[in-house]
This record gives structure tokens, sequence and C-alpha cells, in this order.
């Protein structure tokens, strides 16, 4: 369990892995202590974002980030954000400087397309995303799905914790049935025997799992469940909707459901591309479909330096994400993205105290402690 190092968990939290309403209502303390919420306006969005004073073209020429090196730029350009409130009406507000902090498991849902007439049009049932379901609120969700044969597409964590819900809904009379990707996997897939009895042992090592952020913790008692039967797991490697429900490929006959939830994760990408209005914007934050996003860099080298780095990190993001490269993420602790932080804040990466210490010890988080009581740039 994590914590801010100055604002401990209440004493009567004291699970190794606290439920959902304990994280929400802790995050609520911390921010109503620290009076986060008054800077917050709620229930307003930002619907599009375009930069002003300075032509596309000009900024493609930039030598120099911003022109001139500086984080703010010359001060000729600026942001222009509309922000829309929950009527639509919509204010343009201006900013120097925008930091995206929009999360990457949210609002824009990742759908899988079908082919015309085995999509979910031609289901009778109900078909709904984990988006939707979360929106509900719980009482309303384990109203639509009591008494229900409920199929929940995916196997991470929000298809886990719906199936999860469901099961405890309604049991062994109706069960939820799981219907995942044959290459979906857990963590605990790659070495426990309850997982290898399910067929979930994956295609890839669990370090590209990690590094990707493709793992999740298995909801409590999970695997009584599916002993019990209140959850049946499908592997599919295509699906299709018919009017009783789903068709797995290689099966005759299909799972039959009221309602389908898809738990298929979210479009990150497309989120952030949408926050933009401009064409060339939109490239630029996003790439292409073989290239990754830049993640940051304190310290602006010029662009052609900048432009280095960032295929640098694409390097090894691929080496540590497979062909999951554009999820990567600093979950693990890779040497060689933290060397990379050290030199960005200017502190030396080479954290140990001898030549054979450095060849031959693991690093670990306390390598980093007082990192910046003895900063020197330190290239290696
Ligand atoms: C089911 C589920 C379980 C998860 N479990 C874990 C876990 O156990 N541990 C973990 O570390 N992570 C977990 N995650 C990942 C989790 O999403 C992130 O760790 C965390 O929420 C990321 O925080 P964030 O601030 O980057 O984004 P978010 O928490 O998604 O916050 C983004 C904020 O931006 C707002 N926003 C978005 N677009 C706009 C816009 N256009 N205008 C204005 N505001 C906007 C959103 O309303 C939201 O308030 C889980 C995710 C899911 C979906």
């Amino acid at each position: 369990m994590y914590q801010y190092s100055d604002f401990p968990w209440p004493e009567s939290v004291t699970e190794e892995f606290p439920s959902h309403r304990q994280v929400a209502a802790y995050l609520d303390a911390y921010a109503r202590h620290f009076g986060v919420l008054s800077c917050v306006r709620f229930g307003h969005r930002v619907v599009g974002m375009e930069y002003h004073g300075i032509g596309e073209q000009a900024m493609a020429a930039w030598e120099e980030w911003a022109g001139n090196d500086q984080a703010f730029g010359s001060g000729a350009g600026e942001w222009r954000l509309s922000v829309a409130d929950a009527d639509g009406h919509v204010e343009t507000h201006k900013a120097d400087f925008v930091v995206l902090c929009i999360g990457m498991f949210s609002g824009v849902p990742d759908i899988p397309t079908f082919p015309a007439g085995k999509g979910p049009e031609v289901f009778d049932g109900q078909v709904i995303h984990s988006m939707d379901y979360a929106k509900m609120g719980t009482s309303k969700a384990k109203e639509m799905i009591r008494g229900k044969r409920v199929t929940v597409v995916g196997y991470m964590k929000s298809a886990l914790d719906i199936a999860t819900e469901c099961a405890e809904v309604n049991g062994t009379a109706h069960p939820c049935t799981m219907v995942r990707w044959a290459f979906y996997k857990l963590a605990d897939s790659y070495y426990s025997i309850p997982m290898k009895k399910h067929g979930m042992v994956p295609d890839h090592s669990l370090f590209h799992a990690l590094a990707a952020a493709i793992i999740c913790v298995t909801p409590k008692d999970h695997y009584k469940r599916l002993e019990e039967g209140s959850i049946m797991l499908k592997k599919y490697k295509t699906f299709s909707f018919c009017k009783e429900g789903v068709l797995v490929e290689g099966e005759p006959l299909p799972v039959k459901s009221d309602v389908v939830i898809f738990g298929t994760g979210f479009k990150g990408d497309e989120k952030i591309k949408d926050m933009f209005t401009s064409e060339y914007f939109r490239n630029v934050a996003i790439g292409s479909e073989s290239t990754t996003v830049p993640l940051y860099s304190f310290r602006l080298l010029n662009v052609a330096a900048m432009q280095k780095d960032v295929l640098e990190w694409e390097k090894y993001m691929k080496r540590y994400c497979g062909r999951y490269f554009r999820r990567s993420s600093i979950m693990i602790m890779n040497t060689w993205y933290n060397d990379q932080l050290c030199r960005d804040m200017g502190c030396n990466p080479w954290r140990k105290k001898g030549f054979f210490s450095e060849l031959f010890e693991v690093y670990g988080p306390g390598d980093y402690a007082n990192l910046l009581s003895n900063s020197k740039s330190k290239e290696h």
C-alpha cells in the first residue's frame, strides 16, 4: 500500500490492498486537507485547444524548443482552451503552458469492430462498455445484472471486477461468462497451478507484461468462483454477435446472454489526440502506430536532440515491452529509465559506491534516496 509522505492513511485502514471506496475516501480527505478542491473547476470539460500567435510552419521549422529554448517561448504565442460547462456553454481560457493529465483509462472506450451483420446490432440483448457500467453506480449496476445472463468481454481489471460483482449478485444460478482473447494473461498465470488448470498460461514473458502494465491483481476468491461455476471462462481468437448472444469461433452454440459488457479498455491516445483542434498537433501528440509518444524531459534540448532522445526512448520501450511498446510504463525499475531521469534532473545516475558494486549489485529504490542532496552531472 502506498501513501503520501505528508498524509498517512487513517489507522482504520490496515489492508494491504484497500478497496476502491477506501482509496477514494483517502484521496478525498487529502484533497480537503490541502485545499485542492477549491482549485478545481468541476463539471467543466476542455473540448479543444489551439495554439495562437505562431503559425504551424514556423513551429515546424524551430530548431530550439519554443523557438528560443525557453519553456514559455518568446511570449508571442499562447494556448486557447475551449472549456464547456455541463449545459454546453463554452468559454475560452488562455494559458502559456498546458499540462495534460487527462488519464489513459477513461473517456474513449476501446470496443472491437465487427463485420456487418456480426456486431452488437444483431443481438437482442443489451451491450455496454465497462465505462457505462461504472457510471451507473453500484446499486443501479447491480439491479441491471440481477437475474441476467451476463457475458463480460475481456480479462483485465475492469472485466474481472465486473465478473466478480456478477458472481456475487447471481451466484451459480446465472453464471457470468468471461470471454477473453486467447493470449490475455494475469500476472499469476505465469506461475499458479489454478491458472494453468484454466488454460491461462501466457505466450510472452512476465517482464513484458510488467513493463507494459498488462497485469492486474486477481479479485479475492476469483479461483474459488471459477471452481464453483459462478464465473465461466471462454477463450476466443475471434468472436461475433448473434441474436441470442455471443458466438465464439470454433464453438457450435452461442453463449446465450441478456447483457454483454465490454471490459476491453480505453483508447488513451485517441483521447489525447481529440484535445487538439489542429491536425498538426493531433499528429505530433500521438505519433504513428509504429512509434511511441515522448514521455518527458525536464531539461529541454534543441529540437533535433529531443527527437534523437525520443527515438532512444522508443528503442528501450520496444526492447522492454515487445509488441505492447505503445503501452510502455515506468512501473518497474528499468535502470535505463532511471539513468535518463537522473540526467534530466542533473543528478549522477551512478548510485553505487564503487565500480564492482555498479557492475554486480542490483539497483533498488534505496539507491535513489537523497538523490538531490549530492547531485552532480556525470554521464555514463
Ligand atoms: C478499473 C481500473 C482499475 C485500475 N487500478 C489501478 C491500480 O490498482 N493501481 C494503479 O496505479 N492504477 C490503476 N488504474 C489506472 C488508473 O487509471 C491510474 O493509475 C490513475 O487513475 C491515473 O491517474 P491520472 O490522474 O493520470 O488520470 P485519471 O485518474 O484518469 O484522471 C484524469 C482526469 O482528467 C479529467 N479529464 C479527462 N479529459 C478531460 C477534458 N477534456 N477536460 C477536463 N478534464 C478532463 C477526468 O475527468 C479525470 O478527472 C486502474 C484503472 C482502471 C480503469
